[in-house]
């Protein structure tokens, strides 16, 4: 229930009950612009309190405003602008698109959508200006189709964008070590995960090497053209709970210097920290310099897990760089880079009528 004067944006989870929509919860607690008004996931939920369909395996208790809501079927419902989808992807397609059709902003962790010409690819620090082809959608006014990146790709995208427009990205290699929470609920069997590596991940190699380089294309008339440097991909199924590790090996046009390098990513900032976005981190990379670092243990939760973390930046003997990067999966990954997107996108206006709230002390 709204509490009495909460001006917050009321707004829906579609898939709230799987491990991306559970993140969901847990962020929107007490967010300063959004209030959690409804959730839905499958038939198999529906109907049930929220606190009894969701098999809950986030950090402490499930927050009051979404423990006692009712699981609604995932249809479209009135009264709510913007939802944020964590559907699985083999049934989002469709079901997403009802909500835009219905008018109802959708913002996508799925990756059903994400190589739609009109749609946006968004890594809100990189590309915000690639928003405007929501504009382009045939929706209904107000409802649309915005995607967040694979989990990988954010945290890859995040680092290389702002090389990239320094120096001028010529070739990409990079090796995943990917935390068993970006497999879903019920995940892998922990038989088959303990003291083991799974070489491959369906369809995660793919994703990294064609939603890179859509993020990092240029906008223009009717879509995207996306870069045009090469990636190769090969990823990998780890034991640890939460923060994909990447091994990257980078070639550039511009010669650059590990230093340069790390300074340049150090001082990087975005549109969300210009315009003071809640959820955008203070520092969106952290480059670490102890040989050691980063881990996931100990650096995926840094600002919230909003920031990436980067380290080990050296000379490459094939390329011309090498460097690690760590990236909160369901954090950065999907749940808060969701949230980022939906947040740029009210700041630029993007729901009819709909604006950020002016604070006010009812909270
Ligand atoms: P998950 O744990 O398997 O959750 C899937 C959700 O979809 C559940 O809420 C489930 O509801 C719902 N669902 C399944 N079938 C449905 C149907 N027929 N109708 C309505 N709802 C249905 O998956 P996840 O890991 O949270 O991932 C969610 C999405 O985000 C996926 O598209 C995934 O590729 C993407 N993603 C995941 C990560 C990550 O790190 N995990 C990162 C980036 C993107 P029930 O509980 O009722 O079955």
């Amino acid at each position: 229930m709204s509490k009495k004067g909460d001006a917050r944006i009321p707004v829906g989870i579609l898939g709230a009950t799987g491990v991306v929509g559970q993140r969901l919860v847990r962020l929107l607690e007490d967010h300063p612009w959004f209030r959690l008004a409804t959730v839905t996931a499958s038939d198999r939920s529906a109907g049930l309190p929220y606190a009894e369909a969701a098999r809950w395996i986030q950090s402490g208790p499930i927050p009051e405003e979404a423990a006692d809501l009712v699981v609604r079927p995932t249809e479209p419902m009135a009264g709510v602008p913007m939802v944020f989808s964590a559907l699985d992807s083999s049934v989002a397609g469709p079901l997403e698109k009802g909500f835009a059709e219905a008018g109802i902003l959708v913002v996508s962790n799925a990756s059903n959508h994400r190589m739609g010409r009109q749609v946006p690819l968004l890594v809100p620090e990189v590309n915000p200006e690639h928003l405007d082809l929501v504009d382009g959608q045939e929706y209904p006014e107000g409802g649309g189709i915005i995607t967040n990146p694979n989990c990988s790709t954010i945290g890859l995208s995040l680092v290389l964008g702002p090389l990239h427009a320094a120096f001028g990205v010529e070739a990409v290699q990079v090796v995943t070590m990917q935390a068993l929470s970006g497999a879903g609920l019920p995940g892998h069997a922990a038989l088959e995960m303990q003291d083991n590596v799974i070489p491959f991940i369906p369809g995660e190699e793919e994703k990294l090497e064609e939603e890179t380089l859509k993020i990092l294309g240029v906008r223009g008339e009717g879509g995207v053209t996306p870069a045009a440097f090469p990636v190769s991909a090969q990823c990998n199924r780890v034991p640890v709970s939460d923060g994909h590790t990447a091994l990257v090996s980078l070639k550039f046009v511009e010669p650059v210097s590990p230093e340069e390098a790390a300074a340049h990513l150090a001082s990087f900032q975005g549109l969300p920290q210009e315009l003071g976005l809640p959820f955008a981190p203070r520092r969106p990379i952290h480059v670490l310099s102890d040989h050691r670092h980063p881990q996931p243990r100990l650096h995926r939760d840094l600002e919230e897990g909003m920031a990436v973390s980067v380290g080990r930046i050296r000379p490459c003997r094939i390329n011309d760089l090498r460097m690690v990067i760590l990236s909160h999966n369901t954090v950065r990954g999907a749940a808060g880079g969701a949230l980022l997107c939906g947040e740029l996108a009210v700041a630029e206006k993007k729901i009819p009528g709909v604006r950020p709230p002016v604070p006010t002390d009812d909270r």
